[in-house]
């Protein structure tokens, strides 16, 4: 691979093989570890050195391995042996802010978080809200697909991406999509990209979508004796025809480590506690409808008039994650349920958590249906029972009818999981599109489809 190395340091500005450099750019957030050190780490400074690096990755049947920042938590950036790992966050800047046309164009490094604030200077808002904001890029969000607390109203990234730039395994730069709202001409290859978990190409840039910022946003919260009787509560507002623009669900187990880790007392009101909010100019009528039918089985019931309180209800979610990993590592798995079906799904957790004796904390994206069970476990090795406790997780979304993720992505760790999900025709269609756009498999091999 000497060989290789020259020709690469040869063509791209920023070459690194310095160990440190690449045991850092060799895993993500997912705990999972790759077997051993990638060949090399180029971090891109232009799109010509992503095309470089990808031709010359081409032709020496070298594995790329897209990089963003690194936050993902399904094992999608993990870079093994002989791979180049291709770190894009370099590409950072914010191109062009239309406020005439709600657009923002932008590098694939741009981290979310400034986006969003660069928009706010215009009134307007990047609406994707994933949890990583202050540290992911667009372009791992784009490819992950991410999601966040906001997607109940504004749906996921996909619904944000209005284009791409993306550079294909053979170095080729292709332009998908439009600056237009709307757009039906050819085949959606946008859409393609998005998701692809660097598998079919490395975007570069992308033309997103923005929404106004609602001048009002108002929160309502809801504790319940019970999980299952605060899922229920959940589907109810959506049985109402209701809108919320959050919709939050934490469990007992939650409540008590945020008040075990933050000293709150969020345990005392409830079993489970739900937070709601809607915004923009219908705000106030939402947020009274939700908070009736929220509080008609609660045991604790509070309405955020202003941001403070408001922001104060929503703490407790904002807290979860931290609050569990104080005390241990966690296994962050990320189910889909349809809405209807959440308290049967929180019922199958603490089903879980009993037949393998692990202590699971869950909370939800409850508009979306969306769980986060996070199995605790000490020590530096993946316990058994923890391990089978997520498989039966993953079994237990698709016996209800759901997925296996909705919203980190397959990465390495669900692959098995995504072929039992969508079967041996939609496995072979994915193969006939990775050959076509990647003929010699350098695209982050065994990861996504
Ligand atoms: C504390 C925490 C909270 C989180 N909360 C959320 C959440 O609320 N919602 C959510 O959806 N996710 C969440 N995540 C997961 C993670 O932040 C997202 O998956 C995010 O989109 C990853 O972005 P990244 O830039 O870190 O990508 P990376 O981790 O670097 O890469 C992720 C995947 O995308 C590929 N990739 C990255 N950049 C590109 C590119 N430019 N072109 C092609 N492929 C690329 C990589 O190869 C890899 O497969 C969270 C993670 C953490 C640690």
């Amino acid at each position: 691979m000497t060989g290789f190395l020259d020709v690469l340091r040869g063509a791209v500005t920023d070459v690194s093989t310095a160990p440190a450099d690449l045991a850092t750019a060799a895993i993500d957030r997912s705990g999972a570890r790759p077997d051993g050190l990638p060949l090399a780490v180029v971090r891109a400074v232009d799109v010509a050195d992503v095309q470089a690096t990808l031709r010359l990755a081409g032709e020496h049947g070298v594995p790329v391995v897209p990089r963003g920042a690194g936050t993902g938590l399904a094992g999608g950036a993990l870079a093994g042996r002989g791979a180049v790992v291709l770190d894009v966050s370099g590409l950072d800047r914010i191109v062009e802010i239309d406020p005439d046309d709600e657009l923002a164009v932008v590098e694939a490094g741009v981290v979310t978080a400034e986006l969003d604030r660069a928009a706010q200077k215009s009134g307007l808002r990047y609406a994707p809200d994933p949890a990583s904001a202050e540290l992911s890029t667009i372009g791992g969000n784009i490819a992950t697909n991410a999601g966040g607390m906001r997607c109940v109203k504004y749906g996921v990234t996909r619904e944000a991406v209005l284009g791409l730039d993306v550079v294909l395994a053979d170095g080729r730069l292709l332009h998908t999509g439009r600056r237009t709202v709307k757009g039906v001409a050819g085949l959606d290859l946008t859409a393609l990209f998005v998701g692809s978990e660097g598998t079919l190409g490395v975007v570069v840039g992308a033309t997103l979508r923005l929404r106004p910022r609602p001048e009002r946003t108002l929160t309502a919260a809801a504790a319940y004796d019970s999980v299952e009787a605060a899922a229920q509560a959940c589907s109810e507002l959506i049985r109402q025809r209701r809108e919320p623009s959050l919709l939050e669900l934490l469990d007992g187990a939650t409540l008590a480590v945020i008040d075990r880790a933050q000293g709150s007392d969020f345990a005392a009101r409830g079993q489970a506690l739900v937070i709601a909010q809607a915004d923009g100019p219908a705000a106030d009528g939402e947020i009274a409808a939700i908070a009736d039918v929220l509080g008609r089985e609660a045991t604790w019931s509070e309405r955020g008039v202003d941001p403070e309180s408001s922001e104060r209800l929503l703490f407790a979610r904002r807290m979860a994650l931290p609050s569990i990993e104080r005390f241990g590592r966690a296994l962050i798995e990320d189910i889909c349920v349809p809405r209807s079906r959440l308290a049967a799904a929180f019922r199958g957790v603490e089903r879980i958590a009993r037949q393998y004796d692990v202590a699971i904390y869950a909370f939800a994206h409850a508009g979306d249906g969306n769980l986060h069970p996070i199995v605790a476990y000490d020590g530096p090795e993946l316990p058994d029972a923890v391990r089978r406790a997520g498989d039966d997780l993953f079994a237990l979304a698709l016996d209800l009818g759901g997925t296996v993720t909705g919203e980190h992505g397959i990465g390495l760790l669900k692959r098995d999981w995504l072929a039992r999900e969508t079967g041996p025709d939609v496995t072979a269609v994915y193969g006939s599109i990775k050959a076509a756009l990647d003929p010699h498999g350098i695209l982050n091999p065994g990861k996504g489809f």
